[in-house]
């Protein structure tokens, strides 16, 4: 498998096991594509940290762990090979790709599918791991409706908590929206939508230095940045969306992205790069649901399993010397 200068054993190389890795591996896999799938944790990946799903289609409520077990099942089933590895970097040579992994292993493949996420920005404070799942949640879409009929808080200015600060308004019987400065940085319609619910509470100045409960969340220690005085705020989630970072800085050679350092794709999901594809939160996109992921990902596979027939035939039509 670690071949510096010989041929592919693969043909395609899925970065990241999670929803996206693992539905990208099962087309190419039953497109019968030798792929192998590098992941550094468990497949599955945000699954493993999200307790229930009731947004999957066909799956009613189902822990996010036993969708990760079944997905990955599903793939195996057809023959992919999910190896854990660190990916580093990725480069082109040639026609082919190469995918580094931190123990200095070097795979080569004619196309890879990057799918290897990102993570929510966090907020750092003592609470936030201990009570994730249990009150804490970065996915009001995934999450809200688990939080019907309770006070709800969102952290952060941006795009993402004003919108969602407005969602969450649907189930909360108040949603208070905390964010450090007075100005929020979100577009200006967005705050308009979120004020127009009526059921928003702005806190401002304002950073969570603590999320407190025992079993589930049932508060937060806030303080005002311009005064320092300490307040308590009793509310049953808290959804921090302060950012996320996309693992996008693996490529050692030029890639498209925006703003955000996502990954910049057309509807093929090809990338600036040649042979290379994107699917799942990594990417540049709208919405980032486990079924648009899979979707994107089903699009990659396909895609990149027609570029690799492109190789393989201007392979063949050189060594005809045509
Ligand atoms: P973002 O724009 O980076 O906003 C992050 C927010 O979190 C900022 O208000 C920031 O405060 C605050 N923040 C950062 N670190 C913090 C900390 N440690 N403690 C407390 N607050 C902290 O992130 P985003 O809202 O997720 O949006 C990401 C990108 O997606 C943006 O380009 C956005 O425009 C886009 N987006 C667009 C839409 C839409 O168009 N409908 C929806 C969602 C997202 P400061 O303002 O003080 O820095």
């Amino acid at each position: 498998m670690t071949d510096s200068n010989g041929s592919s054993k693969y043909e395609i190389i899925v970065v990241g096991a999670g929803p996206a890795g693992l539905a990208a591996a099962l087309y190419a896999s039953r497109s019968r594509v030798p792929t192998l799938v590098l992941e550094r944790g468990i497949p599955g990946g945000q699954l493993w940290n999200t307790e229930d799903i009731d947004d999957y289609l066909g799956f009613g409520l189902v822990k996010g762990p036993e969708l990760a077990q079944k997905m990955q099942e599903h793939v195996e089933k057809f023959g992919t090979e999910i190896e854990t590895a660190n990916v580093t970097g990725i480069f082109s040579e040639g026609d082919e790709k190469i995918v580094e992994t931190d123990d200095g292993t070097q795979r080569r493949a004619l196309a890879v599918i990057v799918t290897a996420g990102g993570d929510p920005r966090k907020l750092g404070v003592p609470g936030e791991e201990e009570l994730a799942g249990k009150g804490v949640s970065y996915c009001a879409v995934c999450d809200g409706a688990f939080f019907d009929g309770e006070k709800i808080a969102v952290v952060g200015g941006g795009d993402s908590a004003v919108e969602e600060s407005a969602f969450l308004t649907r189930y909360g019987t108040k949603v208070s929206i905390i964010h450090r400065r007075d100005e929020f940085r979100a577009q200006p319609i967005l705050v308009e939508q979120m004020e127009a619910t009526g059921k928003v509470e702005k806190v401002l100045d304002t950073v969570v230095e603590e999320i407190v409960g025992n079993d589930r969340v049932s508060g937060l220690k806030l303080k005002n940045v311009k005064t320092g005085e300490k307040s308590e705020l009793e509310v049953g989630a808290v959804f921090p969306y302060v950012g996320f970072i996309p693992h996008s800085d693996i490529f050692k050679e030029e890639i498209e992205q925006d703003d955000g350092n996502y990954i910049v794709s057309d509807e093929k999901m090809a990338t600036s790069i040649p042979g290379v594809f994107v699917a799942g939160d990594v990417r540049s996109q709208y919405a980032r649901q486990i079924s648009n992921a899979v979707g994107d990902a089903t699009v990659a596979a396909l895609a990149a399993n027609a570029y690799v027939n492109d190789v393989k035939l201007n392979r063949s039509k050189a060594a005809a010397g045509n």
